[in-house]
């Protein structure tokens, strides 16, 4: 058996340089106070049970209001951005915002205000409920929407002039639609693409790597998006997909059955024309073991060291190589400490 790791799997650049601005904020940090100067972080900084153990462990803390901030507290920002308001009440507070804000989703937010600034009002293709939405479209000075799908905007109240953005990690096919959508309804609309290349780069080396393997694992939180998404695109192509966020949620016996009954099937298709050759393929099932492809990808959120641990589960438990991985960032995670 062999198993072939997505190079794009596990944390997105822009949660790497958060957990690096955390690392780099701690280090010869002194010694908190009761009374304050704590590092912080606004709500979750990843979406992920593992991290914010290891954060917990580390003794940084989460807060969600600038009542829990006291004097001298450093409070980092998410990837998706801080409100104003919230700024103001953290310095309110006498503490100090720290900010983590992703490049890319600053590039969005410039865009959207040069946008504002002429006149446009707003679509956003997006999670309303979402910390990166709610940061674009921070107190602009004219109207917005957030629509979700093609439907919502077909049937979305908008006024014109109006421009076009998205959330970063809106899907791809998805935005497509919406954005065929609004162009019907609002032929003047000026349309801008946001989406993350990280996000679209995961996803096509995802659609690729499915197509490769006989059953695939998706590591990473159940509640994030981009992790579903992924085991949803999987799932698409009508391959076994186990979504797991820890090693022991993968049931080995389980994946082994489902993926060599998936190479048994792939080889009666190719061999539907030849028996001969069919029953050579897969009367040994030592030989037909060694066929099997097993791709496994992990979410934007997931750490290094869990995507590595499903990795090592795997293979221990079903004696395969590893023929392809790890990702490329890997190493470079585990040298800058984000889980130390
Ligand atoms: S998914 Fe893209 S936009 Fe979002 S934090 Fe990661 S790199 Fe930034």
């Amino acid at each position: 058996m062999k198993v072939k790791v997505a190079g794009t799997a596990g944390f997105c650049w822009g949660v790497q340089r958060a957990l690096r601005a955390l690392d780099s904020a701690r280090a010869g940090s002194p010694p908190p106070s009761a009374d304050g100067g704590r590092l912080l972080t606004w709500g979750a900084l990843v979406y992920n049970g593992p991290v914010l153990l290891n954060l917990q462990d580390r003794s940084i803390a989460s807060v969600d209001s600038a009542e829990q901030v006291k004097p001298g507290d450093r409070v980092l920002t998410r990837p998706h951005g801080m409100v104003e308001a919230d700024r103001a009440a953290i310095a309110g507070k006498g503490g100090t915002v720290l900010d983590a804000t992703c490049p890319h989703v600053a590039e969005t937010r410039k865009t959207i205000l040069r946008l504002a600034g002429e006149g446009r009002n707003l679509l956003v293709a997006g999670n309303r409920e979402h910390d990166e939405v709610r940061t674009l479209l921070d107190g602009l000075p004219v109207k917005s929407w957030v629509i979700s799908s093609a439907e919502e905007a077909r049937t979305v109240a908008a006024e014109e002039p109006l421009a076009l953005v998205s959330q970063s990690t809106f899907g791809p096919a998805l935005l497509e639609d919406v954005e065929e959508a609004v162009r019907d309804r609002y032929p003047n609309v000026e349309i801008h693409r946001t989406l993350c290349g990280s996000t679209e780069d995961r996803q096509d080396e995802t659609r690729g790597l499915a197509a490769e393997a006989d059953v695939l694992v998706v590591v990473g939180p159940y509640h994030s998006g981009n992790a579903r998404r992924l085991a949803e695109m999987c799932r698409e192509t009508g391959k076994q997909t186990f979504h797991v966020e820890v090693p022991e949620d993968l049931p080995l016996p389980s994946l082994l059955e489902q993926a060599r009954l998936a190479r048994r099937q792939a080889l009666m298709e190719k061999y539907a024309e030849d028996p001969d050759r069919l029953r050579e393929a897969t009367s040994d099932p030592a030989r037909l073991d060694a066929e099997v492809v097993i791709g496994v990808t992990a979410g934007a959120s997931t750490p290094p060291w869990v995507l590595q641990a499903v990795i090592d589960h795997v293979l221990s438990g079903t004696k395969a190589e590893l023929v392809r991985g790890l990702p490329r960032d890997l190493a470079a995670d585990r040298a800058s400490g984000a889980k130390s």
